[in-house]
């Protein structure tokens, strides 16, 4: 499940759980960026939002230690929540390079996507970040960079990618249509 951070992911993604437990499925929730900040802090990284400015090679070396932890899990239903393009100095960074496409090998993707104005409210609503600066002009920016670097996921791997809008107020419906495309 990919989306831009503030459109809901970790949200839909507590409630798309409690369905799975009903239909008595095993089921594990993975956010990359913490797995992959608590390797960063075995190796001396102390701040979540200091990894994306790391040098990229150190990066790639991260996500792949990050994407081996992931492919190891065993739960029936295994659900990667993350950015899939992360803002770096250089520009913008797949979060699912091919090389991490191909040990985790995920079945389905989803694109979380809101309106931009929703998306900018929600992320003036959560404080406990440190985040870049934050326009509507750059949040639409991000939706396109979004579709663009979810769509070449789908191409590496073949696995289809379902785009969800996630509207304002809608969690519950939101996550039934999540649960129903993917079919878990
Ligand atoms: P990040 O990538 O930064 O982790 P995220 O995509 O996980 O972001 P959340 O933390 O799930 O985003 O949601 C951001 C905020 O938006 C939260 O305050 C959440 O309650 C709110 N929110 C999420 N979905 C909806 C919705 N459909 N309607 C109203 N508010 C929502
Ligand atoms: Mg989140």
């Amino acid at each position: 499940m990919v989306g831009i951070p503030g459109v809901g992911k970790t949200t839909l993604l507590s409630k798309i759980v409690e369905i799975i437990k009903k239909h008595g499925k095993s089921v594990h929730v993975v956010s990359f960026g913490t797995l992959m900040c608590d390797v960063a802090k075995k190796n001396g990284l102390h701040d979540r939002d200091e990894l994306r400015k790391l040098p990229i090679t150190e990066q790639q070396n991260l996500q792949k230690i990050t994407a081996e932890k992931i492919a190891a899990l065993t739960e029936q239903v295994i659900i990667i929540d993350t950015h899939v393009f992360i803002n770096s100095p250089g520009g913008y960074y797949p979060g699912l390079p091919e090389n991490v496409l191909k040990i985790i090998k995920p079945t389905n993707f989803v694109s979380i996507s809101a309106k931009p104005e929703e998306i900018y409210n929600r992320r003036m609503k959560d404080d406990t970040r440190n985040r870049d600066k934050i326009t509507v002009t750059n949040i639409k920016k991000e939706l396109d960079i979004q579709a663009g670097m979810i769509s070449a996921c789908s191409v590496i791997t073949g696995s289809p990618v379902k785009f969800i809008n996630n509207r304002e107020g809608k969690i519950d419906e939101t996550a039934e249509k999540i649960i129903n495309a993917v079919g878990v």
